[in-house]
């Protein structure tokens, strides 16, 4: 746990904030007015369950409006608070600004532990929270649009889309006002998997940027490196699958809830991931050994650590002690403000919150303007883009005829070349040009500079720059 001088999340938020913005040339009250959060607001209502009403403590918190829609995931957690809630909002407005997806920061939160309550209790308690933020214009598709985040998922969000369009049965756009929804509900595909597909993604970049991989010490690619991964839900679980399946990575660490599994030979993720949906932790999973104490594998030798569950993880406490060279941050504020300055000077390189995980929100604003256009991406383009492929497919193969079999194609290549882009496809090239794009503008920063160190200031600077930038273009 946090030692006692450890600044809050919103603290630490700020605290970052600052630290970036004593490089720029901002005036005074134009710093302040992107720092500060707009807005919080507060709900508490009731809820008749199990023969009682149970009141129950709920957030939506809206830190910049310089781009409206406002954009950010509801969380499902025990520990939910303003402070918490604040802190995530104003990560959402640096994030979209840094992957230039044109919203604004919101964050909604509920103090609710969801597997207290049956599937029926649930969507009460979904429904409900959702109806109050509705009536306020607190979920809106042109003005707050959620997204799932801890504890809630592609059910929460069909819930919500379905209470917003009975109290709003005229609006054309409904669909719109959440993002994360099933694909037979308005969703789009690729959405479930885009915040672990965002971090693999991030890792790829990372490891083609000779000079930053050069400063973690290691060299190569990802093919082989040891990675630790803290949680695994919906961000953690991706990550984890697309590096071992995709990138040749060995997953030696697993953390959850209830202790973690280590084996140096490689977890199998899909496996961990099959016990804990059926036990509720990793207790009793054949997989690797067990290790009570999770917080302990934090600080397991490894090439890279993923922190994928909560904030405040890596903290003034344990930050001397953690030997990953990289770390690259899924959760949204792992690492607190204090041990992020005793990382650095250790010469671990951070790759920020705001851009790992910044997948999810980037397949979000494509799931936002898929609803708006009415239209599956892919739908106009796809055929005819096979038709023009087999027109030089044939042609190729007419005259290869007369040059003989030397020059024929590979049935892989051919069926690969043939496939027009479906929707996922899409999906995935806008999301990994996103994350490339995003690292690129960050990574200039970090190497160019010589007054900044390290990557979370380089974003830092980066979206504070772009924040501002429309502030002064809308006069303020
Ligand atoms: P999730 O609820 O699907 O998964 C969280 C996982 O962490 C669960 O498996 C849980 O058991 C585990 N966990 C909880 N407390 C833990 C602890 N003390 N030690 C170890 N494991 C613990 O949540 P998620 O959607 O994967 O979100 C995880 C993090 O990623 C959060 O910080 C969230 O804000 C961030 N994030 C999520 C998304 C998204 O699209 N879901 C997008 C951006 C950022």
């Amino acid at each position: 746990m946090s030692t006692p001088n450890e600044p809050s999340f919103r603290e630490s938020v700020d605290i970052m904030f600052n630290r970036a913005v004593a490089l720029m040339d901002l005036p005074p009250g134009l710093e302040e007015k992107i720092r500060v959060c707009n807005a919080t607001y507060t709900v508490r209502f009731g809820v008749r369950l199990r023969g009682q009403i149970q009141t129950f403590t709920g957030y939506r918190s809206v830190h910049s409006e310089h781009m409206e829609p406002v954009k950010g995931g509801i969380r499902f957690a025990l520990g939910v608070n303003q402070d918490e809630v604040e802190a995530l909002a104003a990560l959402m407005t640096y994030k979209c600004a840094l992957v230039e997806a044109p919203f604004g920061g919101s964050k909604g939160g509920l103090c609710i532990d969801p597997r207290e309550y049956d599937d029926h209790e649930l969507e009460l308690i979904t429904r409900r929270f959702a109806y109050e933020l509705i009536k306020r214009d607190m979920i809106n598709p042109a003005q707050n649009v959620p997204a799932p985040d801890m504890g809630t998922g592609e059910r929460e969000m069909a819930w919500i889309a379905d209470q917003y369009k009975r109290m709003n049965t005229t609006d054309i756009n409904g669909v719109a006002c959440v993002t994360g929804k099933p694909t037979n509900a308005g969703g789009i595909q690729g959405r479930t998997e885009a915040t672990g597909r965002g971090v693999q993604y991030a890792l790829r970049e990372f490891f083609r940027d000779e000079d930053g991989v050069a400063k973690t010490g290691m060299s190569g690619t990802l093919d082989g490196k040891s990675v630790v991964v803290q949680g695994l839900g919906n961000v953690g679980y991706h990550a984890a699958k697309f590096l071992s399946e995709e990138d040749g990575c060995k997953v030696v660490g697993i953390i959850e809830r209830d202790g973690a599994l280590t084996d140096p030979k490689g977890l199998d993720v899909e496996a961990v991931r099959n016990w804990i949906a059926g036990h509720g932790g990793v207790s009793g999973c054949p997989e690797g050994t067990h290790i009570e104490n999770g917080a302990a594998v934090l600080e397991m030798e490894c090439d890279i650590l993923i922190p994928a569950a909560l904030e405040g993880v890596i903290n003034q406490s344990n930050a001397a002690r953690i030997k990953a060279p990289l770390i690259i941050e899924a959760a949204n504020g792992p690492v607190t403000a204090g041990a992020d300055l005793i990382l650095k000077e250790k010469g671990c390189v951070i790759i920020p919150d705001m851009y790992a995980n910044a997948g999810g929100v980037t397949v979000s604003y494509f799931e936002w303007v898929k609803n708006l256009s009415h239209i599956r991406f892919g739908r106009m383009q796809r055929r005819q883009e096979e038709a023009r492929h087999q027109l030089v497919v044939d042609e190729l193969e007419r005259l290869s005829h007369h040059l003989g079999d030397a020059w024929s194609m590979t049935p892989d290549f051919k069926s690969k070349y043939l496939r027009g882009a479906g929707e996922l496809e899409l999906v995935r090239s806008g999301l990994d040009d996103t994350m490339r794009t995003a690292y690129q503008s960050m990574a200039s920063v970090w190497h160019e500079r010589g007054d900044v160190d390290d990557l979370r200031t380089a974003a830092y600077l980066v979206s504070i720059g772009k924040v501002a930038d429309s502030y002064r273009a809308k006069g303020l």
